[in-house]
């Protein structure tokens, strides 16, 4: 008597081609990282980013902002957004992001 029947084996097979056709997906390869700049290694750089008046799809989204530190452009990605519908829950959220940034010693995190 064999553990797994015909059914449960075409089911493991269905289950390991998706895997495999995710893997192959470079949007899926790509992944996050820090705010570095990959001139200079500074960490959450402060930066400029020209005006420009470009237009096109959300995700397809590209940023260039110039390095203050060494004065270099450098091109970011966005992976993932947090989307909002009022400014002031978009300002919540980087309010939160520039105590991380601070040190962290908001929200308890003091060490
Ligand atoms: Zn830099």
């Amino acid at each position: 008597m064999s553990m797994l029947g015909r059914e449960q084996l075409l089911l493991m097979e269905r289950g390991v081609k998706a895997l495999e056709k995710l893997a192959e997906d470079p949007v899926i390869q790509i992944e996050g990282g820090p705010p570095v700049c990959p001139h200079c290694n500074t960490l959450n750089p402060q930066v400029s980013v020209h005006e420009n008046d470009g237009e096109g799809p959300l995700a397809l989204f590209l940023l260039d902002p110039k390095c203050e530190n060494c004065g270099k452009t450098f091109y970011a990605v966005p992976l993932e957004w947090a989307i909002f519908e009022a400014r002031e829950e978009a300002e919540q959220e980087i309010n939160q992001r520039a105590e991380v940034f601070s040190g962290g010693t908001a929200n308890g995190r003091q060490t």
